[in-house]
This record gives C-alpha cells, sequence and structure tokens, in this order.
C-alpha cells in the first residue's frame, strides 16, 4: 500500500488539490479504496465518519469521470454520470463542498441538492447540466416526480452513511432510485456498522464487491476516551455547566434525544452565561446554518443537538462530546463519539447517566463489548441534594447572570458577550417542510418499516439537517463557476 496520493495512482490534478488540503498521506481508509474504484470494481467499505472517506470515494470517483470531462457549456455534455446519496442534507452539504475542492483542477461540474430549500435554483442548475450529484434521497424523488433530473447515464453511484439511511427510512427510496438507474454501473457503498439489512442492501446492489474495512465491525474510535458521570437527572445541566466551567472546554457538542429537550438546555445554559445554541429538525436552514457557523468559528461554545442533526457535522477537532440523555438506539451512541477523535486527534466522550438511564447503557456497553469507566464528579453525587451555591445559578437575575459570565469568560479568555441573548432570541416561523415532525421527539430511528404517511409517498421525515450555501453547479475548474 502506498503511503502517498501519486503512488495510488491519482493524478497531478488531484494530487494537487489533496495538498494543497494540507493531507500529507492518505488515510487507511484511503489507501485501501482508491486504487480499487480506479480499478472500477463495486466496493463494500466499513468506514466511520472521521477516517478521510470522503476523499476515499471521492478522488477515484473524480479521476474516473475526468476521462469525460468537458469545458463545454453545454448541457449535453454534462449529464449527470455520478450520484452520491447521503442521509442527511448536512452531509450532503459537506460532501458536495469536498468533491468540489478535490475537483478544483479538473473539468467537471457538481450540484447539490436536498428538501427544505426552494427547488427552483436547483431545478435551473440541473437544466445547465452537473456531471457529479450529490442528493438526499427524498429530494432526488422530487426531482425525479417533476422531471427535473435524468439518471440514465450515471455510471457510478455511492451510497454514503448506508445505514443511517435504512435507519431513517429510506430504504424504499433507496430502491426506487436504484430502479432508474443503468444496470452497468460501479456501486460503492459506505457504512459505519453493518445490520443484516445493511448486508441485504450491499448483496443486492453489488457484483463482486472489494471489501474496505478501515472500522472494526460497530467499533468505536480508539481516539476517543470515554467516561461515564453518574448523577442525577435533575442535576445534569448543572453538572454540565460545571465540567464546561471547570475543564474550561471551549467547544463542547452536547447531544439531546429531543428537540424540545435540545432548545430548553441551548437556553438554560445560555442563561448560565455558556454561549450555546441547538441544533435540531425543527431549525430552519438559516439557524441551522447561523448554529454551526457561530460553533466552528469559535462563538458558540456548546453546541446542543439531536441525533438525526448530527449526522455528517464535520467539525475538526472536535474535543469533547457530552451525551446528556443516552441514545434509545445503541448504535447512535457510536455515531455521535465519533464526532470527536477525527482524523487522528484525540477527544473525549463523556455520558451523564442518572439512574434512570441505567437501562440505555447496558445495550450501549454490550454493543461495545466493554464496561464505560464510571467517575462521579465530587458534590454531583446521585441521590444528593445540589449545594446552595448550584441552586443559585437558576436563581440569580439577569444582571447577576451577566456578570459572572463576564468574569468566567475572563478566567476562559472566551470573549463577554454572553447569556442575556438567549431572552432576546425571537422564535422564527419554520419552514413548513422543517415542521412536519413534532417538536416533543426527533425522528425515531426506523429499523424495519419506514415510516410513511398514507397519502405521501415518500417518509415524512427526511433530509433534517442542512447547511450549503451553494446550490448551483460549478465547473470544478472555478474559472466558470456559474454562480455561487
Ligand atoms: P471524513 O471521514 O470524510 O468525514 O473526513 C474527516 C476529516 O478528515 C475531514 O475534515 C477531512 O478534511 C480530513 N481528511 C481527509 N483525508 C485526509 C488525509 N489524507 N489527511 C488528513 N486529513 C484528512
Amino acid at each position: 500500500m502506498s503511503d502517498s496520493f501519486a503512488g495510488l495512482g491519482l493524478s497531478a490534478e488531484l494530487t494537487r488539490a489533496v495538498s494543497e488540503q494540507g493531507y500529507a498521506h492518505p488515510t487507511p481508509v484511503q489507501a485501501q479504496a482508491i486504487p480499487v474504484i480506479l480499478s472500477g470494481r463495486d466496493v463494500l467499505a466499513g468506514a466511520q465518519t472521521g477516517t478521510g472517506k470522503t476523499a476515499g470515494f471521492a478522488l477515484p470517483l473524480l479521476q474516473r469521470l475526468a476521462l469525460h470531462g468537458s469545458t463545454s457549456t453545454s448541457p449535453a455534455r454534462h449529464p449527470i454520470r455520478a450520484l452520491i446519496l447521503t442521509p442527511t442534507r448536512e452531509l450532503a452539504a459537506q460532501v458536495e463542498e469536498s468533491v468540489r475542492t478535490y475537483g478544483k483542477y479538473l473539468p467537471l461540474r457538481c450540484a447539490v441538492i436536498y428538501g427544505g430549500i426552494n427547488i427552483n435554483p436547483q431545478i435551473e442548475a440541473l437544466r445547465r447540466g452537473v456531471d457529479i450529484l450529490v442528493a438526499t434521497p427524498g429530494r432526488l424523488l422530487d426531482h425525479v416526480q417533476q422531471k427535473t433530473v435524468q439518471l440514465a447515464h450515471v455510471q457510478i453511484l455511492v451510497l454514503d452513511e448506508a445505514d443511517r439511511m435504512l435507519d431513517m427510512g429510506f430504504i424504499r427510496d433507496i430502491r426506487r432510485i436504484l430502479a432508474l438507474l443503468p444496470a452497468k454501473r460501479q456501486n460503492l457503498l459506505f457504512s459505519a456498522t453493518f445490520s443484516n439489512e445493511i448486508r441485504d442492501l450491499a448483496d443486492s446492489l453489488l457484483h463482486d464487491p472489494a471489501q474496505v474495512e478501515v472500522a472494526r465491525r460497530n467499533a468505536e474510535s480508539e481516539l476517543v476516551s470515554q467516561r461515564v458521570h453518574p448523577v442525577d437527572q435533575a442535576r445534569k445541566r448543572e453538572l454540565l455547566a460545571h465540567l464546561v466551567g471547570s475543564g474550561n472546554w471551549q467547544q463542547v457538542l452536547v447531544f439531546c434525544r429531543t428537540k424540545h429537550g435540545a432548545n430548553r438546555l441551548a437556553q438554560q445554559l445560555s442563561r448560565d452565561g455558556l454561549e450555546a445554541d441547538a441544533i435540531h429538525g425543527n431549525k430552519s436552514q438559516p439557524q441551522r446554518v447561523r448554529a454551526l457557523k457561530g460553533f466552528k468559528d469559535g462563538v458558540v461554545r456548546v453546541l446542543v443537538a439531536t441525533d438525526v442533526a448530527s449526522r455528517g457535522l464535520d467539525i475538526e477537532e472536535l474535543p469533547h462530546v457530552v451525551n446528556f440523555d443516552l441514545p434509545h438506539v445503541p448504535e447512535d451512541y457510536v455515531h455521535r463519539i465519533g464526532r470527536t477523535g477525527r482524523a487522528g486527534i484525540s477527544g473525549e466522550a463523556i455520558s451523564l447517566v442518572s439512574p434512570e438511564d441505567q437501562s440505555l447503557l447496558a445495550p450501549i456497553e454490550k454493543l461495545l463489548g466493554r464496561r464505560l469507566e464510571r467517575h462521579t464528579v465530587p458534590g454531583f453525587e446521585p441521590g444528593k441534594a445540589a449545594p446552595a451555591a448550584q441552586v443559585a445559578v437558576r436563581t440569580t437575575s439577569t444582571a447577576e447572570r451577566r456578570d459572572g459570565a463576564r468574569r468566567r469568560a475572563r478566567v476562559s479568555g472566551s470573549p463577554a458577550r454572553i447569556g442575556a441573548d438567549a431572552g432576546r432570541r425571537k422564535r422564527t416561523k419554520q419552514p413548513s417542510s422543517d415542521r412536519r415532525a413534532s417538536d416533543t421527539r426527533e425522528r425515531a430511528p426506523q429499523r424495519s418499516k419506514p415510516a410513511r404517511g398514507q397519502q405521501h409517498p415518500r417518509p415524512a421525515p427526511r433530509d433534517p439537517v442542512g447547511g450549503k450555501r451553494k446550490q448551483v453547479p460549478a465547473l470544478l475548474g472555478g474559472s466558470t463557476r456559474s454562480a455561487e
């Protein structure tokens, strides 16, 4: 196996683009996947997010398509030849950005389409011609229905985070899309976990696939140190604030089970003087983009997310992940902690576990095949009442809280614009597609059957997360990018 991108058989245009990204060596999944994809074989890859899997399929895909690349502006010269399906809008946007970045020196066009935003710019983009289309299944089928997308020339299909697509009930959509593709094509299936359903899908989709396995089956990242803090449910927020403050954490992703819980926690933390925001499926597209940007830029210190919303978030070097609630589906624990310990950087995953949560912890430990270390934080022992000083956090006035926040900010070195904002934030009217799921529970993962409305041809819960500014295809080579 080569330890250089050129040694894997990638062209000068692609190696130049990756070296501009600062990638010195291929990651293990890239070293394994790139040569077999270049050879034209189908691939079944077990790779978690954070392993560099996107470049693992995007680079060889670009190289294969570059053989037919054209600088012509004629749409006829840019039929969709690669289709990349992802479970969430956020992931779709990130994958498209990666494809665009890696392919910047090639005459290929790419575009991304997902739900929750105006379809017309997407129609316009497709009309102009696209070589590589990144899409979420639901919105792609909207385009199919409106006859605004042509899939008859697809040569390469990628199912990214296939396990998540099945969890979210997309299997019927995927099968409908598969039926629209030419029979002769290359198929690449990437999945972090391998349930029997994934194996069934792989069996029906892939022909003599090369197997690429860089993470153990259902493995958690080895770079993540994991710990359980036993604590009473009612004191989780205090403990979280204490951990963030005492550890001087500047960037922490916190998981809640429900949208409502995520909103409430973000608001309470803001009132406690910590810059916090929430990201979940009921947030409008601009709200999600703003929250994520604030978090990436370091303005938002605590981002509270639901499982669905978190999928696909690629935040480099994220040091801390906290499970405020444990997930109902044990595999989600692995996905959650995969947000940290990415690309070789070590991270810390902490679970706040109340006595009521014990029944959720056991299946997670069973999946991991080991018991997680318990550490009771002094002062937060379960069954012990909050000391007066901690109760006061909830009862101080806004002015006092702001002063406290400023003090904490000075200690931590973070900006002092803290706290009171949250109370001023108005509830924004949500677009209807984002309001579909109730405000109490983020979409429940689907194990076998998709959750479909009777009259609605697609599952109501789809494409929950967004975050992309560009919907118009661009020539990857840059100079003739049509719009951004
Ligand atoms: P992914 O698993 O595709 O979500 O990638 C995770 C992160 O690793 C992204 O931020 C990539 O930019 C980064 N990355 C991908 N390939 C490499 C590489 N060969 N060297 C260093 N970082 C990489």
